[in-house]
């Protein structure tokens, strides 16, 4: 089956029950067993299992193209699940641009617990490989990354990490499975902020991990996920598969709204720098054409002046919803810097949009009324 199809179909019977084509959302806590003792249908209780997220995890790792999935209740979740399934004292290596609650996950909590964390810059090989000159064994990539869209080389980092002996961890929120196969470029996990794009409503929160094979490590994960509570609960994993169904239309026709958005931004005078990898300027273009289906819906720009000059900007738009996020049908304009806080490495002068499904034309409009 081919990605569309698969966003339709994968996850999905009909319900063996009562034949609804729409799964039925189960909130059970605990199964029965049967006479003899066992499980009949493989749910004990809710905290380790449910058949939403089931049918979440095995959708999800159709669509990705991995072994298996898991599910958790918040994309921070995901990657927390990750860390604590290392050992205190191992190293990680860390972009200098990334989400930052990623960057702040792994800092100051899991700092506290003994992770090494370097952080590099992933888009320069060689700084990949100096970091992976210690023993290390994780490194995360970012591509395109937040807010900067910097994009890493996804198969060459793959490359330096196997012959350190190192996993590969690839956050794929902002390209979503249509538009980035880390997997199919060798990763062993690519990680997913369901929130985002794969709900797509703004109404959801989860988080997921897609395994390219089943190991020990996996086994590990499973039981931080099971054995710690984090899980996706029955009614978010409900929601997150009935949004990834329409993933596929929605998310290319907000990559194509966000190149006519990233086109207009480029040519106006009171914008300093657009950070879109689908324009020929941006420094990680020819990479991004390599291992990217689509360009993806995120985008950044810098204003002629500072924070005021980028708030007023902010302040001006009436169709973009002034909000953090991203991901969801409805457009949304952030100035970064300010959400990041203390140790924001982002620009004052930066406005962030997640470019949704109103018309392309209503989008150039607001943005040229706001930067008159
Ligand atoms: C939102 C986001 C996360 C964190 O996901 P939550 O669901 O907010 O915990 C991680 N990575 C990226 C790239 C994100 O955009």
């Amino acid at each position: 089956m081919r990605l569309e199809t698969l966003c339709i179909h994968a996850g999905y019977t009909p319900d063996p029950a009562t034949g609804a084509i729409s799964p039925p959302i189960h909130l059970s806590t605990t199964f029965e067993r049967g006479a003899d003792g066992e499980y009949p249908h493989g749910y004990r209780y809710a905290r380790e299992s449910n058949p939403n997220r089931r049918a979440l995890e095995e959708g999800m790792a159709a669509l990705e193209g991995g072994a298996d999935a898991l599910a958790f209740a918040s994309g921070q979740a995901a990657s927390a699940a990750l860390f604590q399934a290392l050992q205190p004292g191992d190293h990680v290596v860390l972009p200098l641009s990334v989400y930052y609650g990623t960057a702040r996950l792994a800092e100051s909590l899991f700092a506290d617990w003994g992770l090494q964390i370097t952080r590099v810059d992933t888009t320069d090989l060689a700084a990949v490989a100096a970091a992976l000159t210690r023993p290390t064994r994780l490194v995360w990539i970012e591509t395109p990354s937040n807010p900067l869209l910097a994009v890493t080389d996804i198969a060459a980092v793959v490359q330096l990490a196997r012959r350190a002996g190192a996993m590969v961890v690839v956050d794929n929120t902002w390209a979503t499975p249509l538009g980035q196969r880390p997997l199919e470029l060798g990763a062993d996990f690519a990680m997913h902020a369901s929130t985002k794009y794969l709900g797509g409503h703004s109404d959801v929160m989860g988080g997921l991990l897609v395994a390219r094979e089943k190991n020990d490590f996996v086994e590990k994960l499973r039981s931080v996920q099971q054995t710690g509570g984090s899980g996706a609960p029955a009614f978010d994993s409900w929601l997150v598969l009935r949004g990834i169904r329409t993933l596929a239309c929605r998310f290319e026709a907000q990559c194509r709204s966000a190149m006519e958005v990233a086109r207009f931004l480029a040519r106006h005078p009171a914008v300093v720098a657009v950070h879109y990898p689908g324009l020929e300027s941006h420094p990680g273009h020819t990479t991004a054409a390599r291992q990217m289906r689509l360009w993806g819906a995120m985008l950044s720009f810098q204003v002629k002046g500072g924070r005021s000059e980028a708030m007023s900007v902010a302040a001006r738009v009436r169709i973009f919803r002034r909000a953090t996020s991203l991901g969801g049908v409805e457009s949304l304009i952030e100035h970064r810097a300010s959400i990041e806080g203390a140790g924001s490495r982002t620009p004052d002068n930066l406005l962030r949009l997640s470019v949704g499904l109103e018309h392309p034309d209503d989008l150039v409009e607001d943005l040229a009324r706001a930067l008159q």
